[in-house]
């Protein structure tokens, strides 16, 4: 039922700058004891966050989602 989600999350590149979730519309993103941790069941896919992490912590799954530039 839920959505899957178009973003890849490589946990090992987040400083936990907590850009992306200042920009993330489906709270996708949580800060959790000090890091940022990535939850794809509530992902819309809205990539915000991709065009925000400097770490490529975030990244777009190809495979199925696109379309759109
Ligand atoms: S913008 Fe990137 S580095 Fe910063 S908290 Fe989000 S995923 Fe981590």
């Amino acid at each position: 039922m839920s959505q899957a989600s178009g973003v890849n999350w490589i946990a090992g590149n987040c400083i936990s700058c907590q850009a992306c979730l200042l920009v993330c519309p489906s709270e996708a993103l949580h800060l959790q004891d000090g890091k940022v941790t990535f939850d794809g069941s509530k992902c819309d896919s809205s990539f915000f966050c991709i065009q925000i992490c400097f770490t490529n912590a975030l990244e777009k799954i190809d495979s199925g989602v696109g379309g759109e530039v």
